[in-house]
C-alpha cells in the first residue's frame, strides 16, 4: 500500500522477482474492503440495524487518568493494548502512530507502556495498519480501521486459518487525504520546509486539540474546526459509501459515547473521556471482563441504542449507502459487494431521502467520470 497523489493509500504491484505459488492479487480481489464487505452474524448475538451484531454494549474509559486522557475518547484501545502486551496475551499489538516525520502516519508495534502511549490518539491519517505480516499471527492483537477488520478476517477465512488475532477495532467515519493534514499545518502558521517535532490530530483531553509542534513553535485548531472542517471534507469516496463504520469484524468495537444535545447531536465540550464499546465475539466478551477484573478499564453496561444515538454520522451514512451505491452505478461505477448488511430495508425506511441520496450520489460520479477522477 502507497501513499497515491491524492493522498490516500492505495495498492500497488511489485514484483519481489522470486518465483511463488503465492498470487497476492488473487487474495487481495477476494478479501480488498473495496471490492467486498460481510456482516457477520454469531449465533448467539443481538443485532442492530445501524451497529450490527453485538453481545454487550457499555460505556468504559482506562481507570489510569494519564492513559484516559491521553486517548482519543475514553483511552480504552491504549489500556487494552498496553494491557494485553503486560499480562502476555499478545506478544504484540499492532496500531498506528506517527512517523518520523510526525504529519504521516504509519503501523507501529506495541509491546509497552512507553510504545502504547506514543499510540495513544486517534491517527485521521491514511495509514496501512496491517502491512507486517506480524499483524496476521494470532498470538497477536491488532487495532485497525473497520475495513481492515474485514479484510484480515476474509484473508484468514479464505487461506483456511482456524484462529486469528485479536482484532480491536473503532468507528470510522473515514479517512481523509494527508494533504488536509499537511494543508491545516500551514494553516495554522507552520511554513513549509519547518520540521515537525509532533503532531497529534486529537486526545490529551476529550476531544482534544488537532496539535503540531516543531523546535520553536506549537500550534493548534479545535476538534470541530479540525475535523470537521479540514479534514472530514476530504475523505475518500469508498468511506462515504461504507456500510461498516462500525467495526463489524472485530471482537471490540470502540467509539466517542458523546454527550449531545437535545436533538442528538454530539457536544465537542471538552471533558473526561468516554468510549462506547460493542463486544461483538465471545473472545472479545472474555477480554473485557478480564480487563475489567484486572482494573485496568471501568464503565458501566448501557443499552446499544444510547450509542446508535451519540453516533448521527454513522447512522445516517449507513441509511444512505444503498441509495448512493444505485446512483454511482446508474452513472456507470462499479461498486463494491456487500454481503449481509440490511441497507435496503434502511433505505426503504425513507424513500425521499433515498432519492435525494440516489441523484445526488449520481450527479457526483458523472461530474468525477468527466474529470477522470
Ligand atoms: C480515521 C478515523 C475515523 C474515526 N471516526 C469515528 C467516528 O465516526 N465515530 C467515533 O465514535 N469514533 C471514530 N473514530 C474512533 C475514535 O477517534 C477513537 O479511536 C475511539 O473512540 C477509541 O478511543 P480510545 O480513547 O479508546 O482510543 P485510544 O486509547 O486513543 O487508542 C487508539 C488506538 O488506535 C490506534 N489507531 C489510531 N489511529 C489509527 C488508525 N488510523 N488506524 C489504525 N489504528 C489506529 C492507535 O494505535 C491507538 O493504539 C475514528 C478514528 C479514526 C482513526
Amino acid at each position: 500500500m502507497k501513499l497515491s497523489p491524492e493522498g490516500f493509500m492505495r495498492p500497488v504491484r511489485e514484483s519481489t522477482g522470486e518465483p511463488s505459488s503465492d498470487d497476492p492479487v488473487r487474495d487481495f480481489a477476494r478479501v480488498c474492503p473495496g471490492r467486498v464487505v460481510s456482516s457477520p452474524r454469531p449465533a448467539e448475538a443481538d443485532r442492530h440495524s445501524q451497529l450490527g451484531s453485538y453481545l454487550e454494549s457499555w460505556a468504559v474509559w482506562a481507570t489510569d487518568p494519564d492513559t484516559r486522557f491521553r486517548g482519543a475518547s475514553g483511552g480504552v484501545l491504549t489500556a487494552l493494548s498496553l494491557w494485553l502486551t503486560q499480562s502476555g496475551r499478545a506478544a504484540t499489538v499492532f496500531g498506528a502512530g506517527p512517523d518520523a516525520n510526525p504529519s504521516r502516519t504509519v503501523s507501529v508495534r506495541i509491546t509497552d507502556r512507553e510504545t502504547a502511549m506514543a499510540a495513544a490518539g486517534s491517527r485521521y491519517g491514511p495509514v496501512a495498519a496491517l502491512a507486517s505480516s506480524g499483524a496476521l499471527d494470532p498470538r497477536n492483537a491488532v487495532i485497525t480501521k473497520p475495513c481492515e477488520a474485514s479484510a484480515l478476517d476474509r484473508l484468514l477465512k479464505e487461506r483456511g486459518e482456524e484462529e486469528r488475532p485479536l482484532i480491536l477495532s473503532f468507528f470510522c467515519a473515514g479517512v481523509p487525504s494527508q494533504h488536509a493534514t499537511d494543508d491545516l499545518v500551514r494553516e495554522l502558521g507552520v511554513p513549509d520546509g519547518e520540521e515537525l517535532t509532533g503532531l497529534r490530530y486529537r486526545g490529551s483531553g476529550w476531544p482534544g486539540r488537532f496539535t503540531a509542534t516543531t523546535a520553536s513553535r506549537e500550534v493548534s485548531t479545535d476538534y470541530r474546526t479540525s475535523w470537521g472542517d479540514r479534514l472530514g471534507p476530504t475523505v475518500q469516496w469508498r468511506c462515504k459509501i461504507c456500510p461498516d463504520g462500525v467495526g463489524e469484524s472485530a471482537d471490540l468495537a470502540a467509539c466517542d459515547y458523546w454527550e449531545t444535545d437535545e436533538n442528538g447531536y454530539p457536544l465537542f465540550e471538552e471533558g473526561d473521556g468516554r468510549s462506547g464499546l460493542l463486544v461483538r465475539t465471545e473472545r472479545g466478551r472474555e477480554v473485557l471482563h478480564a480487563a475489567m477484573e484486572a482494573g485496568v478499564l471501568e464503565g458501566q453496561r448501557i443499552a446499544a441504542p444510547g450509542i446508535a444515538a451519540v453516533q448521527p454520522g454513522q447512522t445516517w451514512r449507513r441509511e444512505n449507502v444503498w441509495g448512493r451505491l444505485v446512483g454511482a452505478r446508474l452513472a456507470g461505477r462499479r461498486v463494491p459487494r456487500y454481503l449481509g448488511f440490511p441497507l435496503r430495508r434502511l433505505a426503504l425506511e425513507d424513500p425521499r431521502r433515498t432519492v435525494r441520496a440516489i441523484r445526488g450520489s449520481r450527479r457526483r460520479a458523472r461530474a468525477s467520470a468527466v474529470k477522470g477522477s
